[in-house]
C-alpha cells in the first residue's frame, strides 16, 4: 500500500508552492540562450539503447552502471536519456542540419534519468538545462558557451561559483597522455578501486574523475594532460583563455577536470559550488570534436554544456536567492449568497479575460470565510458583491494592504479595476523614485 503514495526513491515533486518559481527559472534559462541566438530543440525521453553505448562511452560510468535500460514490448532495447547530448546529435543527423547554416545553435531543457545513489544533489530523475553549437572548431565557440553559462549565474545573481577549465587534448595528446597515466597508475595497483583496475586497462582517464577518497590522493600525484598537448591543443586552450580574459571572466586552470563521458576533447569546463557539498558541480561541459563522425556524419566540430537545474537551485537556495514567480491573486470577489454568486462568476470571467488574476467563492462559504480565504491566498484587493452593490450598481473594492477603499462601477468593472492597479503601480513607482535624480529631470 506504501508504494501507492511514495513516490520511486530519487524522484521528486515539485508542488505549487515552488513550480511558479521554477517556471520563471525556466524561462530565463532560454531567454538568456536566446540572447545568444541559441534555439530550442525537443527530442525523445528514450532512444536507442546503442546511441548511449556509442554517444556517451562504452567506458563511462553512466553506461556501466547507470543506465534506465529495457526491452520494449517489441523486443527492442530502449533506455531512458540520462543526458541531453546523444539525442541532440541524432537528431542533428537525421534531420540533416549540418547542410543548413552552421553552426547550429541548439538548447534543451529536459528530465534526464540515471540509476544512481540518490542524495543531496543527486536523484535519479534530474532536470538538466543545456545548449549545443555544432560546426565551429574555432575558440571563440569554446569563450562564447562558457560565457553562457556565466550569464546564467550572473543574471540570478549567483556568486561564488568557481570555473575549473582544462584541455584533454585531442586523440594524439591523448596516446601519449594514456601510455603515461597508465604506467603511474600501475605503481597503485594494490590501492586503486575495483573500478578504477577496470579503468586501469579501457581508459586510465577516468580515474582522474574517480570520487573514492583513496584515488583522489593517487591521482594528486599523476601525471597532468596540459603536459602532453600537441601544438595546436596547446595553442586553442591558450586562445580560450584570452577571450575569456578578455570577457573578464575568471577561470582557475583544473588538469583534474576530465568530465565523466568519453566524447570530449580539447576544452572541458566546469562550474563548481563549494557551499551545497560533494554534488558541487553546478555545469559541466565541453568540446566533443569527434562525437558527430563517431555517430556515423560528416566531422563536425561541437560543444555544449549541461547544467542541473536541481543543483543550480540547491546554490541559489544557499545564497538567499529568490525568484519571482509566486502566483499572484489581484481580487478575489466575495458574493454574499447565491443570486450574487451568479454575478460574481460573471464578472470574474470579464476580469480574467482582461488578464486580471481574479477567484471567487467555488465552495457555498460565508462571508467571514470568504475573508479569511482571501487573505490566506494572498488577494491584493477584495470586493463584497450583496444586494446592496448589485441594486447600486457599484462595488466596494478594498486594498488589502492599506485598508484603502475605493468605489467602482460594476458595469465595466475590469477597466476600472485595472486603471486602479496601474495608478498604484505608478504612484508606488514615483515613491520609489523620489529622491533619485533622473536625467532631464528639473534642477531643484
Ligand atoms: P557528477 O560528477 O556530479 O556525477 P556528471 O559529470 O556525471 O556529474 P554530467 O553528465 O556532466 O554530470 O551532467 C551535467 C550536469 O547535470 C552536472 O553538472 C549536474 O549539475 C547535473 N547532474 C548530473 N547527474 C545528476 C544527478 N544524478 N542528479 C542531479 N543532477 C545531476
Ligand atoms: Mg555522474
Amino acid at each position: 500500500m506504501a508504494l501507492l503514495t511514495k513516490a520511486v526513491k530519487g524522484t521528486q515533486d515539485l508542488l505549487p508552492d515552488v513550480t511558479g518559481r521554477q517556471r520563471y527559472l525556466e524561462n530565463t534559462l532560454f531567454e538568456i540562450a536566446e540572447t545568444f541566438g541559441f534555439k530550442e530543440i525537443r527530442t525523445p525521453v528514450f532512444e536507442h539503447t546503442e546511441l548511449f553505448q556509442r554517444g556517451v562511452g562504452e567506458t563511462t560510468d553512466v553506461v556501466q552502471k547507470e543506465m534506465y535500460t529495457f526491452d520494449d514490448k517489441g523486443g527492442r532495447s530502449v533506455t531512458l536519456r540520462p543526458e541531453g547530448t546523444a539525442g541532440a546529435v541524432r537528431a542533428f543527423l537525421e534531420h540533416g542540419l549540418f547542410n543548413e547554416t552552421l553552426p547550429q545553435k541548439l538548447c534543451y531543457l529536459l528530465n534526464c534519468y540515471r540509476y544512481e545513489k540518490p542524495q543531496a544533489g543527486r536523484w535519479r530523475e534530474f532536470q538538466q538545462f543545456g545548449v549545443e553549437m555544432l560546426g565551429s572548431a574555432e575558440p571563440s565557440a569554446d569563450a562564447e558557451v562558457i560565457s553562457l553559462a556565466n550569464e546564467i549565474f550572473e543574471f540570478l545573481g549567483i556568486e561564488g561559483l568557481e570555473l575549473r577549465l582544462n584541455s584533454i587534448g585531442c586523440p594524439e595528446c591523448r596516446k601519449k597522455y594514456h601510455a603515461a597515466l597508465k604506467e603511474y597508475f600501475e605503481g597503485f595497483r594494490d590501492r586503486l578501486c575495483g573500478t578504477c583496475l577496470e579503468r586501469l586497462d579501457k581508459n586510465p582517464m577516468r580515474i582522474l574523475d574517480c570520487k573514492s577518497p583513496v584515488c583522489k590522493e593517487i591521482c594528486a600525484g599523476a601525471p597532468v594532460i596540459l603536459d602532453y598537448l600537441c601544438d595546436e591543443c596547446r595553442e586553442h586552450f591558450e586562445s580560450v583563455k584570452k577571450y575569456l580574459d578578455g570577457m573578464g571572466i575568471a577561470y582557475t586552470v583544473d588538469p583534474g577536470i576530465v568530465r565523466g563521458l568519453d566524447y570530449y576533447t580539447r576544452t572541458v569546463f566546469e562550474f563548481v559550488s563549494t557551499a551545497i557539498g560533494a554534488q558541487g558541480t553546478v555545469c559541466g561541459g565541453g568540446r566533443y570534436d569527434g562525437l558527430v563522425a563517431e555517430l556515423g556524419g560528416p566531422q563536425t566540430p561541437a560543444l555544449g554544456f549541461g547544467m542541473g537545474t536541481g543543483r543550480l537551485k540547491m546554490v541559489m537556495e544557499n545564497s538567499g536567492i529568490n525568484l519571482p514567480g509566486d502566483n499572484v491573486c489581484d481580487i478575489y470577489l466575495a458574493p454574499m449568497g447565491k443570486e450574487e454568486s451568479f454575478r460574481a462568476m460573471q464578472i470574474a470571467a470579464d476580469l480574467r479575460s482582461a488578464g486580471v488574476h481574479t477567484q471567487t467563492d467555488v465552495s457555498g462559504r460565508s462571508l467571514k470565510a470568504q475573508m479569511k480565504y482571501a487573505d490566506k491566498i494572498g488577494a491584493k484587493y477584495t470586493a463584497v458583491i450583496g444586494s446592496d452593490e448589485l441594486a447600486a450598481g457599484v462595488l466596494k473594492v478594498k486594498n488589502m494592504a492599506d485598508g484603502s477603499t475605493c468605489e467602482i462601477e460594476i458595469d465595466g468593472f475590469e477597466d476600472g479595476f485595472m486603471r486602479l492597479m496601474l495608478d498604484n503601480v505608478t504612484s508606488d513607482l514615483s515613491s520609489a523614485l523620489e529622491g533619485i535624480d533622473l536625467p532631464g529631470g528639473k534642477a531643484e
